[in-house]
């Protein structure tokens, strides 16, 4: 179990999966720049409490920013959308005075991608939501802004090993300190942190300032 100081931010995981010094740039050297991806997806997040996908019934209602944690995997953070639904397997709700099966929803700008990290991000609200309700969850969505189309996510065994894994070497690697190099590849392109990392920079220039001044020397 994680103590208060150790936990990290739910949102931090997909940077960790999607390239581990990214996450190290944000999360360890508070490193952050704004570009198109991120500009649309704090819009479309603050469009969340629109009710453009959902109505409420009587056998369900929905809980909008809701806060998360987890001291068995050290995470906090907000969930967009949780979808309570009437269901008598569900856990026992005490301000509705009934049972409910309970329902992450995480909107994203774009459309889907081709790996995992938004069901990994999802994933870890679900297992929050778990320790929080101390209930079990099968399934999230994610909801993307491009497409305007939720994705259902089976939230398996597999999905959650990865979760643990991720979770237990982001805890360990800030315990450590250890530097994480830029391994430049595709993903570079559209990373709104190019121009902090410089993830062409040969390892063995060790430092910007060793960079700019061989790339000066090469010009005269
Ligand atoms: S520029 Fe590339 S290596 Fe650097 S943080 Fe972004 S994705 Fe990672």
């Amino acid at each position: 179990m994680y103590t208060d100081d150790e936990l990290l931010m739910i949102s931090a995981i997909q940077h960790f999966y999607y390239c581990k010094r990214q996450w190290a740039l944000i999360h360890m050297e508070q490193q952050w720049v704004e570009n198109v991806h991120t500009v649309k997806g704090q819009i479309l997040h603050e469009k969340v409490d629109d009710p453009f996908i959902f109505e409420s019934r009587k056998d369900y209602f929905i809980s909008r920013s809701m806060p998360l944690i987890s001291y068995h995997l050290g995470f906090y953070g907000v969930a967009d959308a949780v979808e309570f639904r009437l269901s008598k397997s569900g856990c026992y709700i005490p301000s509705k005075d009934n049972f409910y099966e309970i329902i992450p929803v995480e909107y994203k700008v774009g459309k889907p991608k081709e790996d995992n990290r938004d069901a990994i991000q999802l994933c870890v609200q679900a297992m929050c939501l778990e320790e929080m309700f101390q209930t079990t969850i099968e399934i999230g969505y994610l909801y993307y802004g491009k497409t305007r189309h939720r994705h259902l996510v089976q939230l398996n065994k597999l999905l959650r090993q990865e979760v643990y894994e991720l979770s237990k070497e982001m805890h360990e690697t800030l315990e450590n300190d250890k530097t994480i190099l830029a391994q430049y590849s595709t993903k570079c392109s559209n990373c709104s942190l190019y121009n902090i990392c410089l993830p062409k920079i040969k390892k063995s220039y060790k430092s910007v300032k060793r960079y700019i001044n061989i790339k000066l020397t090469e010009k005269e």
